[in-house]
């Protein structure tokens, strides 16, 4: 049986209920392979299986200055350049990128650490807990209409694919204090994904 584009998209999405619902929303994400912005391979000794998946967690890049690059190669740098920040030994030391997504300014959604590993993203509270960054410092600048569409697209059918599901921002979650995702991403996600975790944006 040949496999329509959609149903081939699953492959991001290790463990997603191919309902006919999700597969509605699944065919809306324009999806980036992880081998679109690297070659490096995670550090496999270092990386833990992710386990059934119970949150998913948002947060900003947050760098000090805005970021406004909408082409898929400087976006791709940008994101070579994070996962170096993350994994090289004379920084954080991680096995790999923290986050398994990345919404970029023009809505396209990257595949980053493969979703069957745990990742790196909330001290404490990496287990069954996926990583969505969405690019750009949100205390200083505001999210493109495209990149919080796609954000919304990418929460519904997360939420949609996996059962038990939890949304939260990073600040939402953390032990300790943090800005992240940024004071104007942080006001969008109590309008659409507040209240209720579980409640649908439409
Ligand atoms: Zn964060």
């Amino acid at each position: 049986m040949v496999r329509s584009g959609t149903e081939l998209k699953l492959i991001f999405f290790p463990g997603a209920k191919a309902t006919v619902a999700a597969l509605v929303l699944l065919e809306t994400l324009e999806l980036v392979p992880r081998a679109a912005f690297t070659a490096v391979l995670p550090r496999m000794e270092d990386i833990k299986p992710i386990g059934e998946i119970r949150e998913i967690t948002v947060h900003h890049t947050g760098f000090p200055e805005a970021w406004l690059a909408d082409d898929l190669a400087a976006t791709a740098n940008h994101l070579a350049e994070i996962q170096t920040l993350h994994s090289d030994p004379a920084g954080r030391n991680w096995a790999d990128i923290g986050y398994h997504y990345a919404v970029d300014r023009m809505g396209r959604i990257w595949q980053l650490r493969d979703l069957r590993f745990q990742g790196a993203h909330v001290k404490n509270h990496n287990r069954q807990n996926v990583g969505i960054v969405v690019l750009g410092n949100f205390d200083i600048q505001q999210p493109p209409g495209a990149q919080v569409t796609a954000l919304a697209a990418l929460l519904n059918f997360m939420l949609t694919a996996y059962d038990n599901l939890k949304v939260h921002t990073h600040q939402q979650l953390a032990d300790g204090p943090t800005s992240c995702p940024g004071t104007h991403l942080q006001t969008w996600m109590d309008m659409t994904f507040g209240g209720a975790a579980r409640k649908r944006f439409s």
